[in-house]
């Protein structure tokens, strides 16, 4: 699918201008001639970049950027204002109102392109994530962010690679008020050994070193995977654009042409350490989403919604492998009662040890999960049904044989478990035959009086035969 971008201008001959370059290099393209049409569109036909005039009778291209970059729905679009103003307040402005970048009029085809294009991976790169985060917003587990314009821009690591000492004082001059940590070295290969023992925000990269090229550098670091994120603004002067082009091309981020203005730098500095922030975030929230979609808050094992999308995995391994393995349905006895006397929590705190006993009596990769209440799973692959009754009645025993510590009057509470387990062979299984085989054994382990194991087949264990003083059984274990 080709990207779609919406050209903004009031001046028609504009418009159509282009249009055709932009339909000359397969991009879509929509356009609006004035700021409310702009925004709607952004808003209905979500553009991968917006194309914006500066000069717009009524709603100025400042406001129509600083109301794209407000709005949550379409704050994600990159900007470029498009202005035939060259004065470095108007970047400035338009930059603090969120725009990606500038583009000045006539023109220039190859910073178009180089710009157009290289916006457009970020975007796309940035979408995937937010695909996620809405995903997570559904699950209603993660609080609707706001856009990458909330994030702070202050406190930044900087990295700047400059070996003119002018230039250098220049770029840490302007940078000086955010209270940035600015670190400067004066080679490629200085740079490279400090990205990878630290971590920065942004690095600041000069196109015009003595003895190197930056945009080796500037390879360098998008083909590493640890730094292939970290936002590069590359300084350079008007001759070398096309390698700027190029840079842009490589996945450098921004660029700036000297001389430096300090407004426009400290400007597209902040632009590139709020978006990685913001990155990072949807990151974040991405990773608690999905260990809070898959595991259960109280106990910190997982819950029923993983083990059953895993159990399905377990049953097609243990086909394949031709093996078997065993499902043990674990529910506490009683437990309304330990709610009913002392309350709700101090039977929070039960569970809590109660899963923790659970999580120790197993082998790492065996899996336990919290079906729900107080009943929960423990799956173990790859075992034998002697096994599997031995450990059924390890864990049995370790509940019942050693008090919770708790909150409640005496501070512990005696709690005992019934267990039901069975043994699933290499034929094929689904996972709901499975739990119901477990479950039925977990029944009759309540009805022969509760605190027992039954296996499927096998019936109540006998606790005596289990015992850990049985050498036999010691030398199984
Ligand atoms: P049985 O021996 O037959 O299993 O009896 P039981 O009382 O353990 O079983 P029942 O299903 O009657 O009661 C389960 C109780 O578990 C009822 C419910 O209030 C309590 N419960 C479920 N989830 C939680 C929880 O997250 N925290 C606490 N404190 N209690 C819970
Ligand atoms: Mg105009
Ligand atoms: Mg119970």
């Amino acid at each position: 699918m080709s990207a779609r971008v919406l050209v903004v201008d009031d001046i028609m001959p504009n418009v159509k201008l282009l249009e055709a370059k932009l339909a000359g290099e397969y991009y879509d393209v929509l356009t609006a001639t004035n700021g409310h049409e702009a925004l709607r569109k952004a808003e209905q036909e979500s553009p991968d970049i917006v194309l914006l005039d500066v000069m717009m009778p009524g709603m100025d291209g400042f406001e129509v950027c600083a109301k794209i970059k407000s709005n949550p729905k379409i704050s994600h679009i990159p900007v470029v204002m498009v202005t035939a103003l060259t004065d470095v307040e108007d970047r400035v402005k338009g930059l603090e109102a969120g725009a990606d970048d500038f583009l000045s009029k006539p023109i220039n085809d190859t910073a178009l392109m180089a710009r157009v294009r290289s916006l457009i991976r970020l975007k796309m790169a940035t979408d995937e994530w937010r695909v996620r985060e809405n995903t997570a917003n559904q699950l209603g587990v993660i609080e609707k962010s706001s856009s990458a314009m909330a994030e702070s821009t202050k406190n930044a690591q900087i990295l700047i690679v400059e070996d003119q000492d002018f230039e250098r004082r220049k770029i840490e001059g302007a940078l000086a008020q955010d209270h940035d940590t600015l670190v400067s070295v004066g080679s490629g290969a200085e740079a490279m050994a400090l990205v990878n023992s630290r971590a920065f925000d942004l690095i600041i990269v000069s196109l015009n070193l003595e003895n190197e090229d930056g945009l080796r550098l500037c390879s360098h670091l998008k083909s590493n995977e640890r730094t292939r994120s970290l936002p590069i603004v590359m300084v350079a002067s008007s001759p070398d654009m096309p390698r700027v082009a190029q840079g842009l091309e490589m996945g450098a981020y921004d660029y700036i042409l000297r001389p430096i203005d300090p407004n426009e730098l400290l400007a597209r500095v902040r632009t590139q350490v709020r978006r990685k922030r913001f990155q990072e975030r949807l990151h974040a929230a991405y990773d608690i989403s999905l260990s809070m979609a898959l595991t259960d808050s109280l106990t910190g094992l997982y819950n029923r919604r993983y083990l059953e999308v895993h159990l399905e995995k377990l049953l097609q391994k243990n086909r394949e492998s031709r093996k078997s393995m065993a499902v043990l349905m674990i529910d506490i006895d009683h437990f309304k009662q330990v709610n009913d006397t002392h309350g709700h929590n101090i039977g929070d705190e039960v569970l809590k040890v109660f899963a923790e006993r659970l999580k120790n009596n197993l082998r790492s990769f065996d899996l336990v999960a919290r079906m729900g209440g107080e009943e929960f799973v423990a799956i173990m692959p790859d075992v034998s049904e002697m096994r599997a009754q031995i450990i059924a009645e390890r864990l049995r025993r370790s509940i019942a044989e050693e008090p919770v510590i708790c909150g409640a009057e005496g501070g512990a509470l005696n709690i005992t478990t019934s267990i039901g387990g069975a043994l699933i062979d290499h034929e094929p299984h689904t996972p709901q035959e499975v739990f119901d085989r477990a479950d039925k054994a977990l029944y009759e382990a309540k009805n022969l009086g509760r605190n027992c194991t039954v296996f499927e087949g096998a019936g109540k264990l006998d606790p005596a035969k289990f015992s850990p003083q049985r050498r036999d059984n010691v030398q199984a274990q």
